[in-house]
């Protein structure tokens, strides 16, 4: 089952922290995102709760006795240095953290409050330096949008572009940890083979056609033993909380590559993640039925159904994309929203991710992340790439500076943005996810 609408949801809560009270804040009060950061100085990392443009330091409130009277084992995974910890607990342990970190941080009537320590336990965004959330063991990227999927088949096989397995299997590829990285990062222009007739022989340089794909990303635990899959119905119970994630591709490559075995060389190079896990918690209010299949469309198999996952398996998740050029950052312009869609629109949900991830076995564990796939809507501004959006570079568009864009060009930054709204609730966002892409300079770096 999915976490349940409560107390900490409450839209007449307030904080004592005056910025989480500001309309179209991202970390209000009800949000309760966690990070990793490390003070300025500091090289040792700390957990972190974001609220308006402040963080809360957990290990500081551990230290003053703030998360007294919690589970030992919650206590001691908020003094560690990644989430990795919080992700392998019961959802009922965490959201006994959840429960004191609202106590904590609401204006009034609160049993414990960490206001009379805020010098202590309080430090501005500003002066904290994000870390990746967790160590990710493994990183697995789906393809779960039908609309993605259509648009760049029809790219490659206009003729028959969806492949018959996709409305029976969540199509997906393993990604690579290594190269996750965390946002503000710069991204380095991949090199690699390309072969711009389609046949050999290739040639080898940078590449370009290097896109953006807008997806988002869930953080797993507790996760399952090996050869013990997880049932559908208990799915939900494995994703910790999710952020945004841009997993960078190089088009050039990945078309020579492709096949038959899917990207490597063309994604392995970065995926870029915002810093802040938005619960699954605090996601609550949020739900909302599965996409709906369109008539015709197969159900899916038995242990790919479920009636929780079919009421309350989708997310509505407003998401956005947007690109500033060097030169408009020069000139003072404000970057241009190149696109905008939803992840309620992806044709499997999370919990059905999760259960064919392992339904082979495939044991997962605390801190893996799945990603979502370039969740693309039915529109043409919905469309999640710039290899749609442009379809292939086909229909450049131009940016306030009179430049055109097919792919990104050096200097390029991506911004990627998400937030949930519903009446009656408050709204909460996952921050930004940016990435600035950074010359490829042979000379330069064969010095080095
Ligand atoms: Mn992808």
């Amino acid at each position: 089952m999915s976490a349940p609408i409560d107390g900490t949801h409450d839209a007449a809560l307030q904080s004592w922290v005056a910025s989480a009270n500001a309309p179209g804040t991202d970390f209000p009060v009800q949000n309760l995102p966690l990070g990793v950061f490390a003070r300025s100085g500091d090289a040792r990392p700390r957990i972190g709760c974001a609220i308006g443009d402040q963080v809360l330091d957990l290990e500081a409130c551990a230290e003053r006795g703030l998360l007294r009277g919690l589970p030992e084992d919650v206590e001691e995974a908020c003094r560690t240095v990644t989430l990795n910890a919080l992700m392998g607990l019961e959802p009922r342990l965490r959201g006994t953290l959840r429960h004191r970190l609202s106590h904590l941080l609401r204006a009034e009537g609160a049993f414990v409050t960490a206001r009379n320590d805020r010098a202590d336990v309080l430090l501005p965004q500003s002066e904290a330096e994000m870390r990746l959330p967790a160590a990710v063991g493994d990183y697995t990227d789906f393809y779960a949008s039908i609309f993605h999927a259509n648009n760049v088949g029809r790219m490659l096989r206009p003729d028959n572009p969806l492949l018959p397995n996709y409305r029976w299997v969540p199509i997906g590829y393993h990604g690579r940890a290594s190269s996750l990285l965390v946002s503000g990062a710069t991204v380095p222009r991949p090199r690699g083979q390309t072969a711009p007739r389609g046949e050999g022989p290739p040639e080898f340089g940078p590449t370009r056609s290097l896109d953006y794909e807008l997806e988002v990303g869930a953080f797993l635990g507790p996760g399952n033993t090996l050869g013990s899959p997880i049932p559908i119905a208990e799915a939900e119970e494995h994703v910790f909380g999710l952020c945004l994630a841009n997993d960078w591709s190089a088009r050039d490559v990945q078309r020579w590559e492709y096949q038959p075995l899917g990207p490597f060389l063309s994604k392995s190079f970065a995926t870029s993640l915002s810093p802040w896990v938005v619960t699954a918690e605090a996601l609550a209010p949020f739900r909302v039925p599965a996409f709906v299949r369109p008539d015709g469309d197969p159900e899916p198999l038995p242990h790919l159904r479920g009636e929780d996952d079919a009421a309350r398996g989708g997310i509505d998740l407003r998401l956005e994309v947007l690109l500033s050029s060097e030169a408009m950052r020069r000139e003072g312009k404000p970057p241009v929203r190149v696109s905008r869609s939803n992840l309620r629109d992806l044709y499997w949900t999370l919990a059905q991710m999760v259960t064919h991830h392992s339904s082979n076995g495939c044991n997962l564990r605390p801190g893996d992340l799945i990603a979502s796939g370039t969740v693309s809507g039915p529109e043409e501004e919905s469309r999640g790439c710039l290899l749609e959006r442009t379809w292939r570079g086909e229909q450049p568009f131009t940016l306030p500076t009179g430049e055109e864009r097919r792919f990104l060009e050096d200097g390029d930054e991506v911004i990627l943005r998400g937030r949930c709204e519903r009446d009656s609730f408050v709204p909460i966002g996952f921050g930004e996810c940016r990435g600035v892409i950074e010359r490829f300079d042979e000379g330069v770096r064969s010095q080095t």
